[in-house]
């Protein structure tokens, strides 16, 4: 597969190039020439296939050529030890992406990438370096990610006493290959010493540095494949069984949830999330490649710079607005520039709805929905589910669970009681974060490299 920048179609580059590279050398992103299909076969067996057969047969065509198929299998086995299910909510679906060891649905695209990274600079005697920045819930997924992972090291920057606890634990408590520095100053500072490292030629001399950033096409990618597993699946009327890992309280005297009967078959609609768009840019991918999808919700906070642009054709990107559902506070969202590099605003308009909702509209969808069924949201979730309340869609519909709601149960507890802790976060929490404090300054940071 060859990849371009969205800027420039004259110089294609490889997959290794891509991934390794992050951001194309003249600002743009990488997008794949072509977006491949799905084989009759397989698209007709996706609702039947394992998680992990899904993922083989989606990454596969985009690593074509670079990536055997016995080292993809490895690697998908190693980075998805757990499943997208997708379950039933009284008359909707839920498909539920908090699974994984952070409990948020970065993990699919992380862990990927990670093990991507790995195998494609094996053999090099120098370790590759990854710098990255987080004002929380990045730093964690990444750490996660790569944690472990051969010939890499990992050094996050967060701003010292601004992240949360579990935010913290999540980024300073692995050890092994992965450090942390907690700087004084605030996530601008740390996303500035980033860029000055980048840009030093003693370091660049030194180390072999990389970013991980959420515009890196290795992350985009394995994000389609949640889409044409749960799409299959609907389209068979097939659903998974509301785990004890689905975040629910044990009390019988709630309704429970159905078999997904009367919900109909046929191509889902999915609402999204949405902050810098990578999660539906992927979700584009799968529909394009064939998965029975029959468009999507683009769900934002206030911060609602794509749904205008839907409804006007006219891109105004603004400063950011902070919300309750602060992983979405984003008001120039990055992979817009990949959306519009693939399809036009009529194309994009025909599959995607946009719907915003304030944060009144989000808490009292988490404590509506908790009533009635027991089920616990995450402002992200909620934030997708009210959006589908404002949009009439017909057939299956699901709404994608971004993050397990004990992430954030600040915002969720006052709502709706205690939240049940998956074993993931609970054992985050247990471990002692070690994190080195530094200054808002460059000779500081290269020190700590
Ligand atoms: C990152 C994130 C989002 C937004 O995803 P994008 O791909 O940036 O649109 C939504 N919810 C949660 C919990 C996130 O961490």
């Amino acid at each position: 597969m060859r990849y371009y920048s969205t800027r420039n179609r004259n110089n294609p580059v490889d997959f290794a190039t891509a991934a390794l590279g992050g951001l194309a050398p003249d600002g743009g992103l990488y997008i794949p020439g072509t977006i491949p299909e799905f084989p009759a076969a397989v698209r007709a067996s996706l609702g039947s296939m394992d998680y992990r057969e899904v993922a083989l047969e989606t990454i596969r065509p985009y690593v074509a050529g670079e990536l055997p198929q016995a080292v993809l299998e490895e690697l998908i086995q190693g980075a998805y030890p757990f499943n997208a299910p997708l379950i039933a909510v009284g008359d909707r679906l839920m498909l539920e992406l908090f699974h994984g060891p952070t409990a948020a649905f970065k993990d699919f695209g992380a862990r990927f990438m990670a093990r991507a990274f790995s195998w494609l600079r094996r053999g090099e005697d120098k370790p590759l370096h990854i710098l990255v920045a987080t004002s929380g819930d990045t730093g964690g997924a990444v750490a996660g990610g790569f944690f472990g992972v051969p010939g890499i090291v990992v050094t996050v920057l967060y701003p010292r006493g601004r992240v949360s606890p579990l935010q913290e634990r999540q980024i300073a408590g692995l050890g092994g290959n992965i450090s942390a520095l907690a700087v004084e100053g605030s996530f601008d500072d740390c996303q500035a010493l980033v860029k000055a490292a980048f840009a030093d030629v003693e370091l660049r001399r030194r180390l072999v540095l990389s970013s991980a950033n959420s515009i890196n096409v290795a992350r985009l990618i394995p994000q389609a494949v949640y889409y044409a597993a749960a799409a299959g699946k609907a389209a068979r009327g097939r659903l998974d069984p509301d785990g004890e890992a689905t975040p629910r309280p044990g009390n019988e005297t709630l309704p429970r949830p159905g078999s997904g009967e009367g919900r109909g078959t046929g191509a889902i609609t999915f609402c999204v999330p949405s902050g810098n768009f990578g999660n539906l840019t992927a979700g584009l991918y799968a529909m394009s490649m064939g998965a029975p999808i029959q468009g999507f919700i683009a769900a934002t906070n206030v911060n609602r710079t794509v749904p205008d642009y839907l409804e006007s054709g006219d891109y105004q990107a603004r400063p950011s607005q902070a919300t309750i559902s602060n992983a979405m506070d984003v008001g120039a969202p990055s992979n817009f520039e990949r959306m519009a590099a693939h399809w036009s605003w009529d194309e994009l308009r025909r599959n995607i709805r946009g719907v915003s909702v304030s944060d009144d509209e989000t808490r009292e969808t988490i404590a509506e929905v908790h009533r009635q069924y027991g089920y616990f949201l995450d402002p992200h979730g909620a934030v997708g589910w009210r959006a589908l309340d404002k949009a009439a869609v017909h057939g299956p519909v699901a709404v994608l669970g971004t993050a397990h709601p004990a992430k954030f149960a600040g915002t969720v507890e006052p709502l709706t009681g205690p939240v049940p802790v998956p074993p993931a976060l609970a054992g985050a929490m247990e471990r002692e974060p070690v994190a080195k404090t530094i200054p808002a300054d460059i000779a500081a940071l290269k020190e700590n490299l």
